[in-house]
């Protein structure tokens, strides 16, 4: 891993600052806002976009008539390729197949970084962006998806990454301040030493640069809200929900990629577990659309992108239905729906399309090019 330091006394100091973020050349970015909904963790078109079989009903009846449905949307077929949560994250951020490695790690499964540019690093490139203005919105007990924020692509990388809220982040937060405050007695002031020392060695790349002022900002009205009991704040994906509709007041993200996750319990759980995340999803997504169409600087300016990381089995008569992981077809038929500033209303789409042309699409609508991405920027949007 090449970090700022290395980067600068490999290259010279001169050449290193000329390609930093910030630079004063860069254009101030006036596109509209992209909020980009990653309807995860592995959701079937039956259970989703299917008008008779649907747990979703805002998305159906509500928002696919605002914008463009793309009803086939599909993961390729690739030779030993994983249709799962952090690969279909990837594609969608990056625009490739398989542009992701193992972070390494022996304590987490999943755990890739993408080896490609991100959404976020184009965007960040090109604009006069803050890091706090693209961001991450990722589940409490998913720090491997941390990895996202930027990738390894030479031109690339940590100046233009990404920055992420997420429980993971708050708890690094909260546990540094009581750390520093030290008015806890001893024994609890111990306790959040070990979980804090654990919480770094879970993921040491995540804390490498220190978020942003105005991101502790953030979590410093987040603490003051909820308290540091862990009971006020709201859980699973509508913490998600919380967490995304306050960044949109508080930080004014530019980019944002929301990473909804719950229907992958039913990996564990039984059938209910899934549709009821699927349910939840879909009212988190009225919360979002609501806030947008009502706050300043997103109302009439911004575009969603709603779109899964993968589908799921849909034999239901094998030993453990809902699965993904093996590459059936049902695990690679997707979907997503693009409405909002610019976009056609109630258009459907026909033909197939693929999941890795959703990240040069995203780039074009905001006036950029993603120029590793290998997907197709997908045509028949405009309004
Ligand atoms: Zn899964």
């Amino acid at each position: 891993m090449i970090n700022r330091r290395d980067f600068t006394s490999a290259l010279g100091a001169g050449l290193a600052a000329s390609v930093l973020p910030g630079r004063s050349w860069a254009a101030p970015y006036r596109g509209p806002n992209v909020i980009i909904v990653r309807f995860g963790g592995g959701v079937r078109r039956l259970d989703t976009i299917e008008p008779d079989t649907t747990y979703a009903p805002y998305l159906l009846n509500v928002l696919a008539p605002r914008g463009v449905l793309i009803p086939d949307l599909r993961i390729d077929q690739m030779e030993g390729g994983n249709t799962s949560h952090a690969e279909g994250t990837l594609n969608i951020l990056t625009g490739r197949y398989e542009a992701y490695r193992d972070a390494g790690s022996g304590l987490l499964d999943d755990r890739l970084e993408p080896t490609e540019p991100t959404l976020f690093e184009y965007l960040r490139n090109s604009f006069d962006i803050p890091s706090h203005q693209a961001l991450l919105i990722n589940g409490e007990d998913r720090p491997q998806e941390e990895f996202f924020t930027y990738g390894v692509h030479g031109h690339y990388g940590i100046d233009f990454r990404s920055e992420m809220l997420s429980l993971h982040r708050y708890k690094l937060y909260k546990l540094d301040q009581i750390l520093q405050e030290g008015e806890l007695p001893e024994e609890a002031l111990e306790a959040a030493r070990t979980q804090y020392s654990d919480l770094i060695n879970a993921d040491k790349r995540s804390i490498v640069p220190d978020q942003s002022p105005e991101v502790t900002a953030f979590w410093q009205r987040w603490r003051a809200d909820y308290g540091d009991d862990g009971f006020k704040n709201p859980r699973g994906d509508r913490l998600l929900t919380e967490l995304s509709v306050r960044a949109m007041r508080q930080l004014q993200p530019k980019l944002m990629m929301i990473n909804y996750q719950d229907p992958d319990y039913v990996h564990w759980g039984n059938a209910s577990h899934y549709t009821r995340a699927i349910s939840v999803i879909d009212q988190g997504l009225q919360r979002l659309v609501e806030a947008a169409d009502t706050t300043d600087g997103y109302a009439g300016s911004t575009i969603f992108v709603i779109v899964p990381d993968c589908g799921r089995d849909s034999n239901g008569l094998i030993d453990l239905p809902y699965q993904h992981h093996f590459n059936t077809r049902s695990a690679r038929e997707i979907w997503a729906l693009i409405f909002g500033h610019g976009i056609a209303r109630g258009r459907v789409m026909d033909g197939v399309r693929d999941q890795v042309s959703i990240a040069p699409t995203v780039a074009a609508l905001m006036g950029l090019k993603a120029e590793r991405a290998e997907g197709d920027i997908l045509s028949g949007l405009a309004s």
